[in-house]
């Protein structure tokens, strides 16, 4: 009699280890999901933040990336002296 509950028993474990094991696959499409998420603006010139690139008032491409701008007054300021404006959003970080 005792061997036919032994029997019940390790056929109720593999039924929960098949549980248990199901679920962890589907955290990987979550985190692919994550990566739809857009990049917020932010014009380099005043610090503001810019809604999307449809709101920008102008765009250039500095050392490969490009930036977006609030006003058309920006651009300008920018394009004469890049390494300024870009400079001075990295210096919080190495002083
Ligand atoms: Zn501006």
């Amino acid at each position: 009699m005792s061997s036919k509950v032994q029997f019940k028993n390790v056929f109720g474990l593999v039924a929960l280890a098949g549980l248990v094991i199901a679920p962890i696959s589907t955290p990987v499409q979550a985190s692919q999901l994550k990566k739809a998420t857009p990049i917020k603006l932010v014009c380099p010139v005043t610090g503001e933040s810019i809604d999307s690139v449809a709101d920008a008032a102008g765009s250039s491409v500095y050392k490969g990336k490009k930036y977006y701008f609030c006003c058309s007054g920006c651009k300008p300021l920018f394009d004469k002296n890049p390494s300024k404006y870009v400079k001075a959003k990295a210096a919080g970080k190495k002083n």
